[in-house]
């Protein structure tokens, strides 16, 4: 499989650029070039450098407001937060369910932040996309067909997780099942891949960054959380992910990380939250991208 090399758009702004390339609508590189994605005046993809913050799971309405006004205030551009959550056991909590939609649509409503949240199970695609700007279908769901089919019909924008022992060129057919059915906005997003390094939970594979952006038009995006497991490894991977050319990141933030009943030891905490982003955007800058301007 050959792999488009430059993003320059093609004379009848159908084909790709240069040929040969990889089969599929996630390589036309088109008329328009590279996609950004604008929700609700947020831009994902192009030069601009979007950040998704958020709790992993929500859990109470006063723990995903008063992190979604600290997220908000220090920059962030969307709000995340899981109501379906996908755990290795099923003795584990499963989430809030619908009354994690109802709290995601009150934060919304408060913050004016657009909501990113998981879609587990195409029975809970109607209440969530009462709520949901963003679909996020998660590492776990990357080869779920049916689900990005459905996702891709509902034609809102979905984020989609590499699944950790998934190849890109498994991921980009994966937003192909997305595309196929005239959705135009897809994100894709590296969280980790399993390998050999026991030393910490998934290996981050920013290689995949500049690659997958050689190979699609597509936004790229990258959770330095779920890789890490760890919080005090979140900056570095963050900075890393924004100096390989990221068009964005997707953080898990808590206001009280020791609680946390999901995930606590990656989230940030929130009160260290505004630093942190100021430097990762430091990086963003470096790396050429232009920042948005605070909601
Ligand atoms: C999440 O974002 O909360 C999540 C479960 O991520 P992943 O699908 O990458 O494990
Ligand atoms: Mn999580």
């Amino acid at each position: 499989m050959m792999i488009v090399m430059e993003e320059e758009a093609s004379a009848d702004g159908v084909r790709p650029a240069v040929g040969p390339t990889d089969p599929g609508l996630a390589s036309q590189f088109g008329r328009r070039g590279r996609t950004v994605i604008d929700i609700d005046g947020r831009k994902i993809g192009g030069d601009h450098f979007a950040t998704i913050a958020g709790p992993c799971t929500v859990e109470s309405r006063d723990g995903l407001l008063a992190v979604a006004e600290v997220v908000k205030y220090a920059g962030a551009q969307l709000l995340r937060g899981g109501a379906y959550k996908p755990r290795t056991s099923p003795y584990s909590f499963q989430g809030l369910g619908e009354e994690g939609l109802r709290l995601l649509a009150e934060a919304k409503q408060v913050t004016g932040m657009p909501i990113v949240t998981e879609l587990l199970d195409v029975r809970d695609l109607d209440p969530l996309l009462e709520v949901a700007d963003v679909i996020q279908v998660g590492a776990r769901n990357m080869q779920n067909y049916p689900l990005l089919t459905e996702v891709g019909r509902s034609r809102r924008p979905v984020l989609i997780k590499r699944g950790p022992s998934a190849t890109l060129e498994e991921l980009l057919m994966a937003a192909e099942y997305v595309l196929k059915e005239g959705s135009t906005d897809v994100i894709l997003c590296e969280r980790g891949i399993r390998t050999f390094e026991p030393g910490y939970r998934y290996t981050l594979d920013l290689m995949a960054v500049p690659v997958l952006k050689q190979r699609t038009h597509l936004p790229v995006i990258v959770d330095p959380s779920h890789a890490a497991g760890r919080r005090e490894l979140v900056p570095a991977l963050s900075l890393a992910a924004a100096a390989a050319g990221a068009d964005g990141i997707i953080v898990e933030v808590h206001s009280d990380p020791d609680r946390a009943i999901c995930d606590g030891p990656q989230q940030l905490r929130a009160e260290d939250f505004p630093d942190y982003l100021r430097q990762v955007e430091r990086v963003a800058e470096i790396a050429g991208k232009r920042l948005a301007v605070a909601a």
